[in-house]
C-alpha cells in the first residue's frame, strides 16, 4: 500500500512519520504496542523520536486509520480494515495474539445490547487462552529428565 498516496487520498497530512508508521505496521502484520513500533523505527535507523512516534500513533488511531486494542496493560496497534470486524485471541503467558472473524459473535451481541435497550457503539471481544508454544513449552518443563 502507497500510504502517502493513501494519507493524501483521505484528505490528511502526508507526512514521512505518518507514512513510515503505517509501513511498519503492515509489514509486521502483528499487534504492536507503541513502545514496539518505536523499536521497529529504530532498527530503520530512521531519527524519529519516540514522544514523536507515540504521538503520530495516536494521531493515526484517532483518524482511523489504525485500530487500537487493549491486551493487558498495554494497547496494541494494527493497521485498520481489512478484516474490519474481527476480535482478539490473545495467549494469556505471552501475549501472542490472533485475529477472531467473529462477525457472528457480534450480531448476537449488537441483539443482545438492544434487547438491553442499548444502542450498541462497538463491540470488541478479547478472548484469553494458552496458546500452543507456550503449552509445549510447560509439558517439556513439566518432563521430568
Ligand atoms: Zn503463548
Ligand atoms: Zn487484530
Amino acid at each position: 500500500m502507497d500510504w502517502m498516496a493513501e494519507l493524501r487520498l483521505r484528505g490528511y497530512k502526508a507526512t514521512p512519520q505518518r507514512g513510515l508508521i503505517l509501513r511498519v505496521l503492515e509489514e509486521s502484520s502483528q499487534h504492536l504496542t507503541a513502545e514496539e513500533i518505536g523499536r521497529a523505527v529504530e532498527a530503520r535507523a530512521v531519527p524519529l523520536n519516540r514522544s514523536t512516534v507515540y504521538r503520530t500513533v495516536e494521531t493515526l488511531a484517532g483518524l482511523g486509520l489504525i485500530r487500537a486494542t487493549r491486551i493487558g496493560r498495554s494497547t496494541h496497534y494494527e493497521i485498520a480494515g481489512g478484516e474490519q470486524d474481527h476480535h482478539h485471541l490473545v495467549c494469556s503467558r505471552c501475549r501472542a495474539t490472533v485475529d477472531l472473524p467473529l462477525a457472528g459473535a457480534s450480531a448476537e451481541l449488537t441483539r443482545m445490547a438492544e434487547a438491553a435497550g442499548y444502542e450498541l457503539e462497538s463491540v470488541e471481544v478479547l478472548v484469553t487462552g494458552i496458546c500452543r508454544t507456550c503449552r509445549e513449552r510447560e509439558r517439556t518443563a513439566a518432563t521430568p529428565g
